[in-house]
C-alpha cells in the first residue's frame, strides 16, 4: 500500500520540524511531489534522504502544503482515526459541560484535526471544516460528531477567509437537521440568543466565556463601558455581576439588535445603552465629553490577520488603550484583548505599556488572560495560541 501512496519529499534539513511534531509542511520545504495527489488526499512525507516523516493531507493551492495526520508510519488515515480523534475531542470537554451550553468541541491542530473547528450551542452543532484533509473527511467527521454527542442537528459555516488561503470556496448550510433559528444558550447564568447561521464566526465568541464570567465578578457597582460589544457578552456578564449602568459600542446594527434582544430576554429592570458606532471615534467623543467609566471592556477584532500587519495593528491596540485608561477613574479595571495570533502575549502587553506610559497614568496589572480551557493548544503547534488579554487597575 505504502508504494503506491503518493508522496512529498523534502528538501535537505526541512524534515526537523516534521521530527519534532509540528503538523505544518510549508510549500517551500518541499522539494518533490510523487504520484498525483488530489487535494485533501493523504501522502507520505519523506525526508530528503527518503526516511518517513509523516502521513499527512495534501492541500496544493495552500502555502502550508500539507497538514501532518500522524507521525507514526503503521497508522492508516481513515474514517476509523477520524472518528477516533472526534470522539477523543469531545471526550475531552466532558469536565466542561456544567458552565455553559456553548463549548467548543473540536479545536484543530490542538485536538489533532488540523483546521477542524466544531462549536455545540445547546443541541446545535456548527462545523467549520478549514483546510484540504478535513474537508476531504467532511463525512465522517460528522458522522463521528453525531455519535459522540448525540446531536443530530449539524451547520457548517465553512466561510472563513481561511479556506480562501487554501483555495476552497465558501460553504455553508444545514449537514443534519434543517437550518436553524437562532439557538438558545446560557452561560454562567446569562441567557443569549445565537445566530449560528449568520452571526460572526460560528455565531458567538465561546473563547471568551472565563474572561465574562471574571468580568462578571468585578462588575459590582462599576459603571461599565463595552467597546466592541458584538451580541452583549461582556455587557450582559457585568450587568449579571451587579454593575450600575452600562454603555457597549459596536459598528453592527445586526450585533446590537441581537444584544439588546438579549438583554431583555434576561429580564434586566432597565435597557442599557448600545451605541452603533466606530469604537475610535466613539472613544476620542467621550473623552471630549469628560466621561469616566470603572470598568471597561476592550474585545476588538482581529487587527493583524498576518505577520504583514503587526506594525499597524499595534498602533490601533495602543491608541484604543490609551483612550480606554484614559476613560477610566482611578481604581477602574481594564479588560483589554487581543486575538490577532500574529500579536505574541509580550508584545501585546509592550503596546499596552505603551499606552499606559503615554495616557500619564500608573496602572498595575492583575493578571493575563486566554482562551477558554476548550481552546487548547497543542505544544508542537504554538501557531495555535491566538487570544491573549490582560486585567489592568489603574491607580
Ligand atoms: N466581545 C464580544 C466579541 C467581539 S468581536 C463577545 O464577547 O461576544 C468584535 C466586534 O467588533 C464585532 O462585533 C464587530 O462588529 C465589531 N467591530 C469591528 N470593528 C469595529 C469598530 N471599528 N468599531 C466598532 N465595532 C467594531
Amino acid at each position: 500500500m505504502s508504494r503506491t501512496e503518493p508522496a512529498l519529499v523534502l528538501k535537505p534539513g526541512k524534515e526537523k520540524s516534521l521530527l519534532r511534531r509540528h503538523p505544518w509542511i510549508y510549500a517551500t520545504a518541499v522539494a518533490q511531489v510523487a504520484g498525483r495527489p488530489e487535494p485533501g488526499d493523504t501522502v507520505r512525507v519523506l525526508g530528503a534522504d527518503g526516511r518517513f516523516l509523516a502521513r499527512a493531507a495534501y492541500s496544493p493551492a495552500s502555502a502550508i502544503r500539507a497538514r501532518a495526520w500522524t507521525f507514526d508510519e503503521a497508522e492508516p488515515v481513515d474514517a476509523a482515526l477520524i472518528a477516533s480523534r472526534v470522539a477523543a475531542a469531545v471526550a475531552r470537554r466532558d469536565g466542561l459541560r456544567g458552565e455553559s451550553d456553548a463549548l467548543r468541541l473540536v479545536f484543530g491542530e490542538a485536538d489533532a484535526l488540523p483546521g477542524c473547528v466544531v462549536d455545540r450551542y445547546a443541541d446545535q452543532l456548527v462545523v467549520q471544516c478549514l483546510a484540504a484533509g478535513v474537508e476531504r473527511w467532511r463525512d465522517a467527521i460528522v458522522d463521528a460528531l453525531v455519535a459522540a454527542t448525540g446531536c443530530t442537528a449539524v451547520y457548517e459555516r465553512s466561510d472563513a477567509a481561511a479556506r480562501e488561503r487554501e483555495g476552497l470556496a465558501p460553504r455553508e448550510g444545514p449537514l443534519r437537521g434543517e437550518a436553524p433559528a437562532p439557538v438558545s444558550i446560557v452561560e454562567h447564568g446569562v441567557r443569549y440568543r445565537v445566530d449560528v447561521v449568520a452571526g460572526h464566526k460560528t455565531g458567538f465568541y465561546i473563547d471568551q466565556r472565563d474572561n465574562r464570567a471574571l468580568v462578571a465578578r468585578w462588575a459590582a457597582g462599576r459603571r461599565v463601558l463595552n467597546c466592541f460589544c458584538y451580541t452583549g457578552g461582556f455587557t450582559l456578564a457585568a450587568r449579571h455581576g451587579g454593575a450600575t449602568e452600562a454603555t457597549s459600542i459596536d459598528s453592527s446594527a445586526e450585533a446590537l439588535a441581537l444584544a439588546a434582544a438579549n438583554e431583555r430576554e434576561n429580564g434586566f429592570a432597565e435597557p442599557s445603552t448600545w451605541l452603533q458606532a466606530n469604537v475610535f471615534d466613539a472613544l476620542k467623543s467621550m473623552l471630549a465629553e469628560g466621561r469616566t467609566y470603572d470598568l471597561i471592556v476592550l474585545d476588538p477584532p482581529k487587527f493583524a490577520p498576518s505577520a504583514q500587519h503587526v506594525d499597524r495593528a499595534a498602533r490601533a491596540y495602543k491608541e484604543i488603550n490609551l483612550k480606554a485608561l484614559r476613560l477610566l477613574a482611578p481604581g477602574g479595571l481594564l479588560f483589554t484583548f487581543s486575538c490577532s495570533g500574529a500579536i505574541t502575549v509580550d508584545l501585546f502587553q509592550k503596546i499596552v505599556a505603551g499606552a499606559v506610559f503615554d495616557a500619564r497614568v500608573d496602572a498595575q496589572m492583575l493578571r493575563r488572560l486566554e482562551a477558554g480551557l476548550d481552546h487548547p493548544m497543542s505544544m508542537t503547534h504554538p501557531e495555535g495560541e491566538y487570544l491573549k488579554g490582560l486585567m489592568l487597575r489603574r491607580m
